[in-house]
Parts: structure tokens; C-alpha cells; sequence
């Protein structure tokens, strides 16, 4: 099996789900006591939210560069950038560590369009939602993403920062989120992409009527691909 580097603890809430997916999925694939070979640098999440949110993304790319260099230094294969938002600084990331990325964008991507599914629901920060880098790679493999209006994508990114990362789970966000998603499905979304790492933990397909995409899901699928041969893509 391959060695894959894990850039996580953004936030570790999700971190820990992948942890999960990772080594369930090579469990099933594999059968017996395999499970996942990882390298996890699990970051300390203050100083980048800081970062993310004063607009200083060539800062948040410096800590994750140098973190990517050790996970390469450290044996790993190719890389893994366990959040969405993140992915604003990953050609910048991939690059300092000379390793193959992992890209959370493309692999949701192509879950999309093999589920026959063309114009999704974007769920995801302020910062996935509202730059091009994430739904211009959508665009790339023919996936269209709508996003929620200003106040809801409001709603949408308090309800990440101030209660998923800490791991705060509350049924009055599940049924402002399952609003959000209805009226992206009443304007035409035919399926919904969770496209924050942490959205999972609060959502899943029994709270909306179309398909639902969930990042953290399809992008540790697409590890475990990556594990056990497959190209990165
Ligand atoms: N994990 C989240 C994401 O997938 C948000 C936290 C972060 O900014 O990394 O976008």
C-alpha cells in the first residue's frame, strides 16, 4: 500500500471523520486487519481561520507549504487537504511539497457527473461559496454550482465556524440548513454538494429530497483509490 500525507485539523472535527472513512474504506477493500497508511499533520486551526478570515491566504499557504514539506520528507506518496476552503492555496501547497494533490474539488466533481447530475447546490464557507477557485473547478468537468443568497450563505458560514469545527451539532442549524437546501432545490439544484468538510456531521441525503454530495466522503473514496493503485487524477 502507498503512503498518503494528511494535512488536517482543519478543523479536526472533520479530520476525525476522515480518519474514519480512510481506514474503513481500505478495510473493505482489503478485508483482514489492513487498514490505512497515513501520515497526518493535524494543524492547530486558530492562526489559519485568523488568516483565512483578514484575507492573508499567502499566509495560510506558508504554514500548510511547510507542513506539506515535512509530510514529503516524511515518506508520503501524495497529498491529502482534508477541507475545501483550503484548496483556495493547494497549487501553492502541492507545489513546496513536489507531491501529487489529492483535489477535493475534481473528485466531487466526477461523483457528480457520474451520478448523471449537472447543476448542484453549493453548501460550503463564505470563502468556497463566494471566490471562483472552487466552482471554476466545478465548471471544468461540466458541474454547475448555485449558491445560496448573501444572508443564507451568512447563515451558512456562521454555522460552520462558530459551532461544527468546535464540534457543536444543533437541531435549530439542521433545520436552517434543510431551508437553505429546499430552496436551492426550488430554484433548480438537482443535487447538493456538502462542499465543506464539516457539513456532514450536521446533513446527510435524509434532509433533502435530491442527491447529496458530501465532500469529505467522496474525497476519502477517492484516497482509498489512491492507497491501494489508482492514479490521482
Ligand atoms: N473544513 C471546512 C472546509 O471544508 C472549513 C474549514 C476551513 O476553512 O478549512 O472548507
Amino acid at each position: 500500500m502507498r503512503l498518503l500525507g494528511v494535512l488536517g485539523g482543519m478543523s479536526w472535527t472533520s479530520t476525525e471523520a476522515y480518519y474514519r472513512l480512510l481506514n474503513e474504506g481500505v478495510a473493505d477493500r482489503l478485508g483482514g486487519l489492513h487498514s490505512a497508511r497515513l501520515l497526518v499533520h493535524s494543524v492547530d486551526f486558530d492562526p489559519i481561520a485568523a488568516r483565512q478570515h483578514s484575507g492573508d491566504w499567502a499566509g495560510t499557504a506558508e504554514i500548510l507549504a511547510s507542513a506539506a514539506r515535512g509530510l514529503a520528507s516524511g515518506g508520503a506518496e501524495a497529498l491529502l487537504l482534508a477541507t475545501n476552503t483550503m484548496h483556495k492555496v493547494a497549487d501553492e501547497v502541492g507545489a513546496a511539497s513536489g507531491l501529487p494533490l489529492i483535489h477535493i474539488a475534481d473528485a466531487t466533481a466526477h461523483a457528480v457527473v457520474a451520478a448523471g447530475v449537472r447543476r448542484v447546490g453549493l453548501l460550503a464557507t463564505a470563502f468556497t461559496m463566494e471566490d471562483t477557485f472552487y466552482i471554476d473547478r466545478l465548471a471544468a468537468h461540466g458541474v454547475e454550482a448555485v449558491v445560496p443568497p448573501p444572508g443564507a450563505r451568512a447563515a451558512v458560514h456562521r454555522i460552520i465556524y462558530d459551532e461544527l469545527v468546535r464540534d457543536v451539532v444543533r437541531d435549530e442549524s439542521r433545520a436552517s440548513y434543510r431551508q437553505v437546501m429546499a430552496d436551492l432545490v426550488t430554484d433548480g439544484a438537482e443535487g447538493i454538494v456538502l462542499g465543506c468538510t464539516e457539513i456532514g456531521l450536521l446533513v446527510g441525503p435524509a434532509d433533502t429530497s435530491v442527491p447529496v454530495f458530501d465532500s469529505t466522503r467522496i474525497h476519502a473514496a477517492a484516497a482509498v483509490d489512491w492507497l491501494l493503485g489508482a492514479p490521482t487524477r
